[in-house]
């Protein structure tokens, strides 16, 4: 099977700063990635040049088939293929929980109302948050806002899942609820790409771990590897300040 997402040598400055510097990925499908790597070594860049937030100065993006990094491409048709959650401030807090889902499934599957519904109803069951359909989002728990996120990316049957450290402005105790979904998700087949300190997390779910270190992906491999017998001195400094 083809690969889900990637990325030839892509390129990224910020005026004089190469954020990427040739970044070589490949992701197939139903594989977990998990982005490590210091801050400022551009886990986010990397996750926003592939939902198109951030253009490319040089390389190639694919997505399956379509090169996404070519001028012309469909930008709407791109993120309507890619579910994407932030570290916070994801949800519209002036809807419900309910509408912030059906909004999604409205505009990108123009489905009817009551198909939207019912699908949203579906998934705030299976993220356990049926009760909450119709508050909105500041009465919420951190933890649980973050569900809803992930609940409305998934809502459109992305063919890739992008986490930028989903879990790093919430509270300790409300991590674990957060990292279950995404658990579940890996196990359902979802292909995703997260950007994570939780390397706990990391080294127990992902498939392929990913080092990134100024711009350039200096290891990557299974996680009992990196984490286990990181090959590189810099990847061990970097392990060491989680341990
Ligand atoms: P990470 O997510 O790994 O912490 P980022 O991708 O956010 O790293 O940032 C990588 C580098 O790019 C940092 O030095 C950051 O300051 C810089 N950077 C990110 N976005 C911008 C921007 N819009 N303008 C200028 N510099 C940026
Ligand atoms: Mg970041």
């Amino acid at each position: 099977m083809s690969a889900v997402l990637r990325l030839e040598d892509v390129w990224k400055s910020f005026g004089d700063h190469d954020v990427l510097r040739g970044i070589r990925l490949e992701v197939s499908p139903g594989e977990v990635v998990a982005l490590i790597g210091a801050s400022g070594s551009g886990k986010s860049t990397l996750l926003r040049t592939v939902n198109l937030l951030e253009p490319i100065d040089d390389g190639r993006i694919w997505l399956r088939d379509v090169d996404i990094s070519e001028p012309r491409v469909d930008v709407d048709d791109v993120r309507a293929r890619i579910g994407v959650v932030f570290q916070q401030y994801n949800l519209f807090p002036h809807l419900t929980v309910q509408r912030n889902i059906t909004l999604a499934l409205r505009h990108v599957h123009r489905m009817k109302k009551g198909e939207a519904d019912a699908a949203a109803t579906a998934l705030l069951e299976r993220v356990g948050l049926a009760d909450k359909a119709d508050a909105h989002p500041d009465r919420l728990s951190g933890g649980q806002q973050q569900r809803v996120a992930i609940a409305r990316a998934v809502a459109t049957s992305p063919e890739l899942l992008l986490l930028d450290e989903v879990t790093s402005a919430l509270d300790p105790e409300l991590v674990g609820e957060v990292l279950d979904l995404v658990r579940n998700l890996a196990a359902d087949g979802m292909t995703i790409v997260m950007a994570t300190h939780e390397m706990a997390f990391a080294r127990d779910v992902a498939d392929r771990v990913v080092f990134l270190d100024e711009g350039r992906i200096l290891e990557s491999g299974p996680p009992a590897q990196v984490f286990g017998a990181p090959r590189e001195d810099r990847t061990r400094e970097f392990l060491a300040r989680f341990t």
